[in-house]
């Protein structure tokens, strides 16, 4: 049962805390309790950590507590707020897992920046949550720990590849969740599961402590039941790092959700590209009228077109693939991971790496690995990347005329379980919609705007300029504040 407690969001939690009516202790173990319940039937969490959180929910408690005797003790923003971890981003002393068999006894020995950051913010950690392998999925399917189910039924997929934070959100396991989003792992997921959840630009969030998929494509995420609540957790793990060379020196614009309720002023471009043929008539019909209801709100609403975008999906499924073999080539079996002995060197590394990956990683290896093989480089590798800068010159010239874009996150809801995982093409083409904002780098938020004919959620997804997250937050915020939408949980 949803109870009182794990019904709340971030916002309302940190503020009866303050008020002294709530103590995190006590939301803490009314989410293990939950995740107790829940999580056998979901398999959301991968490695639960209750020992830590009820540690860091106490510590919490403690500063609250100086804070209340003496109100110039500093709060932390977040104090005493659990959060669900993807199981890509390193937690110290925590097993990471990634999904694979390769790292199911890797315990790293830092925390992610972005981890780090929060935790200095005051949150308590309550475990690591499911991903495909390496985060290469859409699913969570291509796990090696088996599949994360949907809440809003059990029979489905919750997409992927951070589905088991978007599922522990949407079964209120956890009020928010941290995910990483390479071709829409976080927005393709809290669309199928209901929730709030942001892509930040490329190079917003520090990658320090991310298991690398594609490194020019990897951006660290939030999900939460409201775009508030993900804006809090933004805040806090936005911003330089100089571990990361890829992080971007440009000053976080504060969230301003203060600003009315109106989307008056708000320029809103519909890409043509986005409402193509094969696309569920229920999904285009919700987020045609949540368009209109940014319009009823004040927005101006212009057609738009990103030319390329049909080149997004064979793109990003080079270049994509290129990086991860890569970036896998470290597990060798000699010094991350699991190690299969034999007494030839050779040996070990063919050992290893047949046994430690999936069918998934071994397909986009391969792929990866020819495509950036001498003679075949420039007219796959190279190709793709020049094609890549004509759909980020798309978002350069759109956004001089727009504030936003507003589309469709993937052209289904939630499919069931088993539906695409013999045919990977049809896995692939969940992805049209999301590639394109990491191919050019553009911020992505995907928010709840109504129901498929079966209760499954659908998403709207709204992209921004570079650094531009303020913009998507503030607009999805204003929505919210006239919608019902995410309010509405799964049964049980
Ligand atoms: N589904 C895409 C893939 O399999 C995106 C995954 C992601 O964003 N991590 O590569």
């Amino acid at each position: 049962m949803i109870t009182e407690l794990t019904g709340l969001t971030l916002t309302q939690s940190f503020h009866l805390m303050r008020q002294g009516h709530l103590s995190s202790l006590e939301l803490t173990r009314a989410c293990l309790e939950r995740m107790d319940e829940q999580n056998p039937v979901l398999h959301a969490f991968l490695t639960p950590t209750p020992d830590l959180a009820l540690q860091q929910a106490e510590a919490a408690d403690r500063i609250w507590a100086a804070w209340r005797k003496d109100a110039s003790t500093p709060l932390p923003p977040l104090l005493g707020l659990p959060l669900a971890v993807k199981d890509v981003l390193a937690v110290k002393d925590v097993r990471c897992t990634c999904g694979s068999l390769m790292l199911e006894h890797f315990i790293p020995p830092y925390s992610a920046t972005a981890v780090e950051r929060l935790l200095s913010a005051g949150v308590v950690i309550l475990g690591k949550t499911n991903t495909d392998e390496f985060a290469m999925g859409s699913s969570t399917e291509n796990s090696a720990y088996g599949t994360t189910r949907n809440p809003w039924d059990t029979s489905r997929v919750p997409g992927g590849s951070s589905g088991g934070s978007a599922a522990a959100v949407a079964a209120s396991l956890a009020p928010a969740g941290l995910g990483t989003d390479t071709g829409g792992s976080v927005r393709q997921p809290a669309s199928f599961c209901g929730v709030t959840g942001l892509k930040p630009t490329y190079g917003r969030v520090s990658r320090y402590g991310l298991v690398a998929y594609g490194s020019s494509l990897d951006s660290v995420g939030a999900f939460a039941h409201t775009a508030e609540d993900v804006a809090l957790v933004f805040g806090q793990m936005a911003g330089f790092d100089r571990r990361d060379s890829t992080s971007a020196d440009v000053p976080v614009t504060p969230v301003r959700l203060d600003g009315g309720a109106s989307l008056k002023g708000l320029r809103v471009g519909v890409p043509a590209e986005y409402f193509i043929k094969g696309i569920q008539p229920e999904v285009e019909a919700c987020v045609r009228k949540a368009i209109a209801d940014f319009k009823a709100l004040g927005a101006e609403v212009k057609e738009i077109n990103l030319p390329h975008t049909e080149y997004a999906l064979p793109v990003y499924y080079l270049i994509a693939p290129a990086e991860a073999s890569a970036n896998l080539a470290r597990y060798d079996g000699i010094r991350y991971g699991l190690r299969e002995d034999s007494a030839s060197l050779g040996e070990i590394y063919r050992l290893s790496r047949g046994a430690g990956f999936g069918p998934e990683v071994k397909r986009r290896i391969m792929l990866g690995t020819y495509a950036l093989s001498a003679g075949y480089y420039d007219a796959y590798y190279g190709q793709a990347q020049k094609v890549r800068t004509l759909i980020k010159r798309d978002f350069e010239l759109a956004f001089q005329d727009v504030d936003v874009i507003a589309a469709p996150v993937a052209p289904t809801t939630a499919f069931r379980i088993g539906d695409h995982s013999e045919d990977p093409l049809a896995m692939y083409l969940e992805d049209v919609f999301t590639l394109p904002a990491n191919l050019g780098g553009v911020p992505g938020l995907t928010f709840p705007v109504g129901f498929d004919q079966q209760g499954l959620p659908i998403g709207m997804q709204l992209m921004g300029p570079h650094f531009r997250e303020d913009i998507l937050l503030q607009s999805a915020h204003v929505y919210q504040q006239h919608t019902d939408w995410h309010k509405c949980h799964p049964q049980s």
